[in-house]
């Protein structure tokens, strides 16, 4: 096992990860920012390094300062988080050859799952359905529109190396889709530095349905059930739950049994997911993240399991100890995403937090990095706590999620907890009734 771990990001996640360093007896290593030198991930670990300044290009994704860190402290592996470089193939592949470990994929498959068109064509061939939509990358506006034509309106022009909801632009009709081509083209362009676009068939009511999975890289693949993700606001994640409200044991079943028969041959190590749109009794491949996921904490509630855990496990060449049918589905858990954001415009609302009181209480998990009297900073992503919530049932977890969003108090920023209250309280979500766009068209049509 390793004796120290570098962590390669921030905030909450670089916290998780510490957290779980600890109860392995690992001792750990924080990188910061000279915005964070303040940050709660700095203060709880054994040692801290500063590599840059502020802007993420200068420090956390700066990869010979974090590799340097890693040589000074003496550390054995890198865990790259979420976010930053954690599906940096790249920089995997440089951890590998300065003598370090890293803690996630082979960069083979980071490689692979990275660009969304390798990732639908590599799992069409594994026997995973994929959303109809055009083979390859699409060339001239008077080619894209006889494919866009073959696929059906509406479709969704996407960037290959798309990622946080950006590069991605609806055409509803023939008429719209070269506005569609060149506003998606010059996002990814700008965005990711590649502007190769691909078509999709636009589903219109579908939920987002994601498979959480862990292979070890030496014939053991398991997955830990299915999280619905389809709370989003401009193709961002809002709220997750496990189980979904809408899939029956059966869907379940042949879901997991198709992804790990694909894993399974591809020889896949350490924790991904497999997002799926699920409409009609249907599922479709839309993406494979390479690494940790934001909501994990809803599917380690649900199973018992610690990702993180496992995935330094496995990096440390461990195996994984239990089969499929000794992964134990029990209750149902949900996530609520705190951003530093107004609830209604979105609009970050960095700043200082002046009074801070975090719920408790049973099944009640937090999974945060801040304190009164924190500032966050203006330079990152605007997520600053993640409140799971656990019950036995789907609806003692709704009252208790209602209940600790009543007790959560961030005060001096603006954050998405009134947001989250009025959800909480619409017979749609009681009811597990929602799709993709609900959240849009809820925020839409009642404004608070
Ligand atoms: P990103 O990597 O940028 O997050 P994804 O491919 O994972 O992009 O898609 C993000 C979200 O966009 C999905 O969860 C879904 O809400 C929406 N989306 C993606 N593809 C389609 C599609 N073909 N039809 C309808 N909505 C889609």
């Amino acid at each position: 096992m390793f004796e120290k771990i570098l962590i390669a990001n921030r905030g909450e996640i670089a916290l998780r990860i510490h957290r779980a360093c600890r109860e392995l007896g690992i001792q750990t290593v924080a990188v910061h920012s000279t915005a964070d030198a303040d940050a709660m991930h700095v203060r709880l670990a054994d040692e801290s390094v500063c590599i840059g300044p502020p802007p993420a290009r200068g420090s956390y994704l700066n990869m010979p300062a974090i590799l340097s860190a890693a040589t000074v402290t003496g550390a054995d592996a890198i865990h790259p988080g979420v976010g930053f470089l954690a599906e940096n193939a790249d920089f995997a592949q440089m951890v590998i050859e300065h003598g370090f470990t890293f803690i996630g994929p082979t960069p083979a498959h980071i490689r692979i799952m990275g660009d969304k068109i390798t990732a639908k064509r590599a799992m069409r061939e594994l026997g995973v359905p994929t959303v109809p939509g055009t083979e390859g990358p699409v060339g001239s506006d008077a080619e894209a529109s006889g494919l866009a034509r073959d696929i059906g309106f509406p479709v969704i022009v996407k960037a290959s190396a798309g990622g946080g909801g950006r590069g991605m632009k609806l055409a509803r009709t023939p008429a719209e889709l070269s506005g569609a081509l060149a506003a998606a083209r010059a996002e990814a362009k700008a965005a990711f530095g590649n502007d190769a676009v691909y078509l999709e068939r636009f589903l219109e009511r579908p939920r987002h349905v994601e498979l959480q999975v862990l292979g070890d890289g030496q014939g053991a693949v398991i997955h830990l059930g299915e999280r619905d993700c389809s709370l989003q606001r401009r193709h961002q994640k809002l709220l997750e739950e496990a189980p979904s409200p809408a899939l029956n044991a059966g869907e379940r079943g042949s879901l997991g049994a198709r992804v790990l028969g694909a894993l399974t041959k591809l020889g896949y190590a350490s924790a991904g997911t497999l997002e799926f749109l699920y409409e009609d009794g249907e599922f479709h491949f839309i993406e494979m993240n390479t690494r940790l996921q934001v909501e994990h904490p809803v599917s380690e509630m649900i199973t018992g399991i610690d990702l993180v855990r496992e995935q330094i496990r496995i990096a440390a060449g461990g195996r994984i100890l239990i089969t499929q049918d000794e992964v134990r589905f029990n209750g149902h858990a949900i996530e609520a995403r705190i951003n530093a954001e107004h609830p209604e415009t979105f609009v970050p609302s960095p700043g200082r937090i002046v009074d801070y009181h975090a719920p408790g209480g049973p099944g009640v998990r937090v999974d945060s990095a801040l304190y009164a009297g924190y500032r966050v900073p203006p330079y990152y992503d605007s997520l600053i706590s993640k409140l799971i919530v656990y019950g036995a049932t789907r609806n003692e977890c709704l009252m208790r999620l209602r209940r600790a969003l009543e007790e959560y108090v961030i005060g001096g920023i603006e954050t998405t907890i009134p947001l989250h209250r009025r959800v909480v309280a619409e017979p749609d979500f009681i009811n597990g009734d929602y799709d993709i766009h609900w959240l849009e068209r809820f925020v839409a049509r009642a404004p608070a």
